[in-house]
């Protein structure tokens, strides 16, 4: 198994092991800025009034509670969400599911009203396609894991 700068060359392997490969591969902060464009362009195409942005923060956690999972925000006013580059380092699946579910919330036109959090996942279902599941320590993905949202998780 070679690797070049950011992928696992895959090239030898069945299609089930190169998708498993391909969602955890490590993410440059470059091809994580190019993974955002694409979803933004498509979750635009249904919500155009929205202006998305990524920045990555070089800091362990998002809000200081040392949560494994506390790794992203939006901003639906300015359109920005951050994400911590500790998110980068999980691999593809679980940073695609954080800013899905991110721009979930940037198109939510009752973000104030409760169920905000499933709102988010299911206005991600209605633009990809793809439901928005949690992992082992419930943390968006689009690999394995739960689907709907764990109801411990906050509303
Ligand atoms: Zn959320």
């Amino acid at each position: 198994m070679k690797r070049n700068s950011n992928r696992v060359e895959t090239s030898s392997f069945a299609d089930g092991e190169r998708q498993v490969a391909e969602g955890r591969e490590l993410l440059t902060e470059e091809r994580a800025q190019t993974l955002f464009t694409t979803e933004a362009f498509i979750f635009k195409a249904w919500f155009p009034s929205i202006t998305p942005s990524l920045t990555v923060l070089h800091v362990e956690h998002m809000r200081g509670r040392h949560a494994e999972r506390d790794v992203a925000d939006a901003t639906p006013a300015t359109g920005e969400i951050r994400v911590v580059e500790r998110l980068l380092r999980m691999g593809r699946d679980n940073f695609l599911g954080v800013i899905r579910h991110e721009l979930g919330h940037l198109c939510d036109e009752q973000i104030e009203e409760p169920e905000a959090e499933m709102r988010a996942d299911l206005i991600a279902l209605f633009v990809t396609l793809k439901p928005i599941r949690y992992d082992r320590i419930e943390l968006q993905t689009v690999g394995d894991g739960e689907w709907p949202r764990p109801r411990d998780l906050h509303r």
